[in-house]
């Protein structure tokens, strides 16, 4: 059975691709899957890759997506992107609170939330990552610690805001491990998330919210993960590098 919100699936290109090398595989995935029909692609390619990514899109039905932003509108923030820039070159998506900008950037959930609340203020669709570490699983913390995260991460966000939300579920020990959490485990923490949308938003609206699941997903085990009631797409990484393996995770939530 189809799902009444749709999947949608994005790439998270992280520190890879030159912008020739960007072009590429924006051709490739556009070549693929020119059709999009049922799923929301987005690419997320590193910042000095939007504006070429930007120009092979622009025909086709594939959105185009950030890997962070700055809060601020303007000003002395060295090395930093705004919300406004973003726009310029026709980003709909930008990812926020991505796992390794809160481990390696120090990103606090106040900080996120900052960020989270001009996305959603300049027509940005923020696609807030929240997930624990294998330490936090183990001691059994783990929907104590993405629930602080989704509450922290949506602060201030008025209902109106809340359908442009996407959440993404990615189980840091998942990440980049070739680790998947069992559809089982990953369905547990997506409808908890849930639950904490019908408690901020009601549920009609968090019935409308996307949660996207992330880590190690793959052509060969993304069906059985989006098969699950609350996973509503991917956020891939390592797999969205080759078009043949992102756009079978594409196919595999086609097929839904
Ligand atoms: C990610 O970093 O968002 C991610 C899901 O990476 P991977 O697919 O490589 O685990």
């Amino acid at each position: 059975m189809k799902k009444r919100r749709g999947y949608i699936v994005a790439g998270n290109w992280k520190m890879n691709k030159t912008a020739a090398e960007a072009v590429e595989l924006a051709r490739g995935v556009v070549r693929e899957w020119g059709n999009a029909a049922g799923v929301e692609v987005v690419l997320c390619p590193p910042f000095t890759a939007l504006e070429a990514v930007a120009r092979i899109l622009k025909d086709s039905p594939v959105l185009l997506g950030a890997q962070n932003m700055h809060p601020a509108g303007s000003g002395a923030y060295t090395g930093e992107v705004s919300a406004q820039m973003l726009r310029s070159f026709q980003v709909s998506h930008v990812i926020l609170g991505h796992s390794e900008r809160r481990e390696y950037f120090a990103e606090s959930d106040a900080f996120i939330n900052e960020k989270v609340l001009t996305a959603l203020g300049n027509g940005l669709k923020p696609i807030l990552c929240v997930g624990e570490t294998l330490p936090q699983r183990d001691q059994g913390d783990t929907l104590g610690v993405v629930d602080a995260q989704v509450r922290g991460g949506l602060k201030q966000v008025t209902g109106e805001e809340a359908e442009n939300l996407v959440i993404a579920y990615e189980p840091i020990w998942a990440i980049g491990t070739g680790k998947t959490a069992t559809p089982r485990m990953a369905q547990e923490v997506h409808a908890s998330i849930r639950g904490i949308l019908v408690d901020l938003f009601g549920s009609a609206l968090a019935d409308k919210i996307r949660i996207q699941y992330g880590g190690s997903m793959k052509p060969g085990n993304a069906a059985e993960l989006l098969l699950q009631p609350d996973i509503d797409g991917g956020l891939i990484g390592g797999a969205s590098l080759e078009v043949e393996s992102f756009t079978g995770i594409i196919e595999a939530a086609k097929a839904r």
